[in-house]
């Protein structure tokens, strides 16, 4: 695949989140995670929450959605305050909005009510930034209209700095919203269990100064995902810059002088070029452009790199200073600043990689725990199949879920049908969220597919059904609600399995703990309406290389009666494990 990619080290980005969500815990702050740079990818929240982080705040209601949809339960917090077209929609989707206009509360109030719900508000105050929050003179009229409407739930008050004014959080103006504070409990003898005292502009002052002890909640973006307070922009002790890397293609290296030859005037975007005259130098091309990113929001990874100049479709780079000569087709990596990373966030062009640096899936010795009744003879019969393997150091037959739990390899899952979750669930092996690649040709497969999908075992977004030719409604309905992915046996026919196996684990693999392999065996019925066998060899062999297979499920497929199903299944499941398609299968 071509064209500039950003990676999305989510193990750094909960680290981040760790190492803040602990220092601002110190101080008696909670901390609300805000995802709307990375347009509400649900990987990242779920990293955020691991990191610690006891809500979501998101300033668009469609990023809400797809992480609602994902699985994500945290409490959600519109940042944005609400359009009153949007009362609706909000008040079903969001815990927490933050609000500063008594007709959008009304509207919430009305919309709440009609559903028997009741939604909390924070109410902005602007301390003098001068974007969204009610002028003081104006808060104590606001909290008793407010107080009076049913459905509305007034959790508390908080504010916003250093966003359109620049104004800086201090201990005065965090003292002004204290006595605010104060002075609504006081006016109408409530207790207000919220005071938000701004963003990730906050941490500075917070390490410097303190902020005062009522004061129990920040809203962090940036922080988390780039490590910088941005009072001063500076790194935050502990924290890490390099969560997000942008890397794009050199599509040309040439050397060229450094000024332009021939009479100059505007250049593309109507500005007036000026050029220093440095000689000839090495210049590179980029495969990113100002329609991808904020081009001057990028600082080279190789500090010897200095970027020149851009249009809409290139970067130029000066690879003059460089140790290693670059060539084309090499790769230039970059860090963004905010704006840079919210650009190329949201652009189409540039691809997301989530990946999980701390949990790398080395190739090794693979130790192999298959589960199974007791008294089932496929399960024995595996397990001896598998000890024969190369790759295999060590195979261990249970038939108790509770023997996984100190189990960390992978897990060969021979029913009974929809007790892989369970497993996973007891099993170390599944850190965080796996990928589901399932193959089935059954049109009705909830309520299977919703035991599956559990926030920490399986997520929708990196789950993927082969082989579909129809869906029941109930299916369809799952699919469509929790953005499942499907390739149907018309994706196969068109695209060949090979490609339809590659995207399947390019998007299994993407942000999780590795990828669980389901097989049910109809799906195979020799290319009647299915799969033929060699394809479904190819798919597991596919599976085996891309080194992040964690282990396989083929409690669908059971029980099975002919014995040459039940060699073909054997066949099938070593070469997932590894056992190449040439080499004849041993016994
Ligand atoms: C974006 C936003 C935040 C987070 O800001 P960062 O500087 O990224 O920490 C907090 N509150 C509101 C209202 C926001 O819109």
């Amino acid at each position: 695949m071509s064209g500039p990619v950003m990676r999305i080290d989510l193990d750094a980005i909960e680290e981040n989140a760790r190492t803040i969500v602990g220092f601002c815990a110190e101080h008696g702050i909670e901390v609300t995670g805000v995802t709307k740079v990375t347009c509400g990818m649900p990987a990242v929240a779920r990293a955020l929450i691991r990191g610690g982080v006891t809500a979501i705040g998101e300033s668009r209601l469609e990023n809400i959605h797809r992480m609602r949809a994902d699985g994500i339960t945290t409490p959600f917090w519109l940042l944005r305050i609400p359009p009153l077209s949007a009362v609706d929609e909000i008040v079903t989707s969001v815990n927490v909005s933050l609000n500063s206009e008594m007709g959008v509360i009304r509207g919430l109030s009305a919309a709440a009510q009609e559903r028997d719900l009741v939604h909390d508000i924070i109410l902005m105050v602007d301390l003098g930034d001068l974007r969204e929050g009610i002028w003081p003179d104006d808060l104590m009229t606001v909290v008793g209209e407010v107080r009076d409407l049913p459905g509305v739930r007034l959790r508390g008050l908080g504010t916003n700095l250093t966003c359109y004014g620049g104004v800086l959080p201090t201990r005065k103006n965090m003292n002004r919203l204290v006595a605010y504070q104060k002075a609504v409990e006081d006016a109408f003898g409530i207790r207000l269990d919220i005071l938000s005292g701004g963003n990730s502009s906050s941490l500075d002052l917070l390490r410097r100064d303190g902020i005062p002890s009522e004061v129990n909640n920040l809203r962090l973006g940036e922080s988390l995902m780039l490590g910088l307070e941005t009072a001063n922009q500076t790194l935050w002790p502990g924290a890490r810059r390099d969560a997000f890397i942008l890397g794009a293609e050199l599509i040309e290296v040439k050397k060229k002088p450094s000024v332009p030859v021939g009479e100059t005037g505007l250049d593309a975007f109507g500005e007036k070029p000026v050029f220093r005259d440095k000689g000839p130098m090495i210049r590179g091309i980029l495969n990113i452009g100002r329609e991808d990113v904020k081009t001057n929001g990028l600082t080279p990874l190789d500090d010897k790199v200095e970027v020149i100049g851009s249009s809409s479709d290139h970067l130029l780079v000066d690879l003059t200073s460089v140790t290693v000569p670059r060539k084309v087709g090499d790769e230039v990596s970059f860090l963004p600043d905010y704006g840079a990373l919210l650009a190329a966030m949201t652009s189409s062009y540039v691809r997301k990689e989530p990946h999980r640096s701390g949990a790398p899936l080395e190739k090794r010795g693979l130790s192999i725990a298959v589960f199974g009744e007791t008294s089932s003879d496929i399960a024995d019969i595996l397990t001896e199949d598998l000890i024969s393997l190369e790759a295999v150091t060590d195979v261990v037959r249970v038939s108790d879920t509770d023997d996984v739990s100190e189990f960390s390899g992978l897990i060969l899952c021979c029913g009974p049908d929809g007790s892989l979750p369970g497993l996973l669930a007891k099993s170390p092996a599944a850190t965080g969220p796996l990928g589901l690649i399932w193959f089935t040709q059954t049109p009705e497969l909830s309520p299977l597919l919703e035991t599956f999908m559990q926030p920490e075992i399986f997520t929708p977004e990196n789950t993927i059904l082969i082989g579909l030719r129809e869906a029941g409604p109930k299916t369809m309905g799952l699919i469509e609600s929790r953005g499942i992915g499907v390739k149907t046996m018309e994706d196969i026919d068109l695209l060949g399995l090979r490609q339809v196996m590659r995207s399947a684990l390019e998007k299994a693999s993407s942000g999780t703990g590795g990828v669980i392999l389901r097989y049910d065996a109809a799906v195979t019925d020799g290319g009647n309406e299915g799969l033929t066998k060699r394809e479904t060899y190819l798919a597991m062999e596919l599976a085996a290389r891309s080194g992040v297979l964690r282990g396989m499920d083929i409690s669908g497929s059971l029980p099975v009666v002919n014995a040459d199903d039940a060699a073909a299944l054997r066949r099938y499941v070593g070469t997932a494990f590894g056992k190449k398609i040439l080499n004849h299968w041993a016994k």
